[in-house]
């Protein structure tokens, strides 16, 4: 499988900085292809150090009076920017489908996803809102106020080019802070197409500035002084080093890496229900999701038919070109990563692992296409089980007990998302009690928390303390203030050396 360069039909890909277009001066640039045909339709500007810093100045710039908008002319915005994502949301899932590959029904759901948290922060007023105590002493009120941190950046992954970035720009504008966006090279359209979107929308310039680049780009955006925050959602090993070297220079950080969700089913579950659901949330956006279940893992006699009965589902799952309607299933999103996942569908026999389906058969010559695959017996030891694939193959895991699939759970160094079969309420309830996750489906596959909830992992899959989005978005982009006020009778003052007391 050949990565073609088509060179007349490469669009150069630009940056967005302080309301326009940027060309980069780098001279560097990186590929992106059309996964379904294999060419190469981009050709995106990464970032020099000082490129990263012209963007961080004009969020800098705009910052102050941004801040001094009013709440009820910052609601008024995002509910036309609500307006406009929504009427254009086709448009933007088609930039998602050429670029990463999903099928658009699946870029038109990531689309929807991303729009709920738009439109939570449409209520950003009453997020925003502090408490207040009359009287906490005599004559004395407190209250607390949430103040924006000033300049903020997002660092994205290529599995949720709108949805992510929009975890992160929207709560952080919402609270009165200017956006530095650093997308993934690999599909970076639709956060330029968001960026004139928020400007015809009545964003101040400024308030929202893409850097497009690699690691050089991400390294000046963790060294830059006048950031003050960083949300990355990625893989871990980055995650980490972005966790480690934005704290170690003195900033906030969020850093939300991979995972290895657990789809358990009990021997009283609905066999056709749990196949049904291990199909659509293994092989949708052919297996490239942070929430996609990587690991069945069958406890007891609900082995044979559950692994028969995804079996006979899997030739029935349609893939091809996500901008065809009829496709359920659309390419990898790079050669390379195709061939990497492949990999372990040729490893899974030598480590003893059985291949029921093999989806490396009947793939078309073009594009970055993989059948989804099925291996059975995978144990904890093997690669296939250890790593996080990131592709269309689903693994079997045989147990015998319900406390030895949770024990499976709660031993991986991951704690995205996990999810339980089970027609028996009381055992669902003490998974929920048991399991070490921060994500939890019961007879839901993929439990991506609502927007008014907020998203995150345990262990291995955050770094940080808080979520993002819903409440806790709103915390980690706000810094919390107390006031205490008197206004005493000036009749009344004296000098007092002792430590306030309260009673
Ligand atoms: P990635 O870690 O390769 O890249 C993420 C971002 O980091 C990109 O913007 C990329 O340019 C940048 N980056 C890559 N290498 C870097 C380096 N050496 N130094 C500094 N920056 C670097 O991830 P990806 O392949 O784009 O996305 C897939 C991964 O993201 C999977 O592991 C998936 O589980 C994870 N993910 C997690 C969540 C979550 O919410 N936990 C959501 C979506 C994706």
């Amino acid at each position: 499988m050949t990565e073609t360069v088509d060179a007349p039909t490469v669009t150069r890909i630009p940056h967005w900085i302080g309301g326009r277009r940027v060309d980069g001066g780098s001279g560097h640039s990186g590929p992106v292809y059309n996964p379904a045909t294999g060419r190469q339709t981009g050709a995106v500007d990464f970032a020099t150090a000082e490129e990263v810093d012209a963007a961080v100045q004009a969020a800098r710039d705009a910052f102050p009076a941004w801040r001094q908008t009013s709440l009820a002319k910052r609601a008024e915005l995002f509910f036309r920017i609500r307006e406009l994502l929504h009427a254009r949301r086709e448009e933007m899932a088609a930039i998602l489908t050429r670029e990463h590959g999903k099928v658009l029904s699946d870029a038109l759901g990531e689309v929807t996803r991303g729009l709920e948290v738009v439109e939570h922060c449409c209520g950003l007023p009453t997020l925003l809102k502090g408490d207040h105590s009359e009287q906490a002493s005599t004559g004395i009120d407190v209250y607390s106020i949430r103040q924006p941190l000033g300049v903020v950046a997002g660092i994205t992954p290529f599995n949720f080019p709108a949805m992510v970035p929009m975890w992160m720009w929207a709560p952080a504008i919402a609270s009165g802070n200017c956006f530095v966006l650093k997308p993934s090279e690999k599909d970076p359209s639709a956060s330029l197409w968001v960026a004139e979107l928020l400007r015809e929308a009545g964003l101040p310039d400024g308030v929202f500035n893409v850097v497009m680049g690699d690691r050089l780009a991400v390294d000046a955006l963790l060294e830059h002084p006048d950031v003050a925050a960083i949300s990355f959602v990625g893989s871990t090993p980055i995650a980490r080093y972005v966790y480690e070297n934005a704290t170690a220079s003195g900033k906030r950080c969020q850093a939300l890496g991979g995972a290895k969700n657990h789809m358990i089913v009990l021997p009283d579950a609905d066999i056709g229900a749990a196949a049904d659901a291990a199909i659509s949330a293994g092989y949708g956006s052919a297996g490239e999701r942070c929430m996609a279940v990587s690991v069945v893992v069958a406890v007891g006699d609900v082995a044979q038919p559950l692994v028969d009965a995804i079996k006979e589902r899997i030739p029935k799952v349609r893939v091809g070109d996500g901008m065809d309607p009829s496709s359920e299933m659309g390419p990898l999103v790079t050669g390379e990563h195709r061939d990497r996942v492949a990999s372990y569908v040729e490893n899974a026999p030598g480590e003893g692992a059985t291949v029921v389906v093999d989806g490396r058969e009947g793939v078309p010559e073009e594009g970055f296409f993989l059948n989804p695959s099925l291996l059975d017996g995978v144990t904890p030891e093997m690669k296939a089980y250890v790593d996080e694939i990131f592709g269309p193959v689903l693994g079997v895991t045989r147990v015998a007990t319900y406390e030895e699939a949770v024990r499976l759970v709660n031993e991986s160094p991951y704690g995205n998302g996990v999810a339980i079969f089970t027609r028996d309420g009381g055992a669902a309830r003490q998974f929920q009690f048991d399991v070490q996750a921060g994500m939890v489906g019961i007879n839901v596959p993929i439990p991506v928390p609502v927007a008014y909830y907020s998203f995150g992992g345990w262990k291995s899959s955050l770094f940080g303390d808080l979520h993002v989005y819903g409440p806790e978005a709103i915390g980690f982009y706000t810094r919390g203030k107390v006031v205490t006020s008197r206004w005493p009778d000036p009749a009344t003052s004296k000098i007092d050396l002792g430590f306030p007391q309260t009673r």
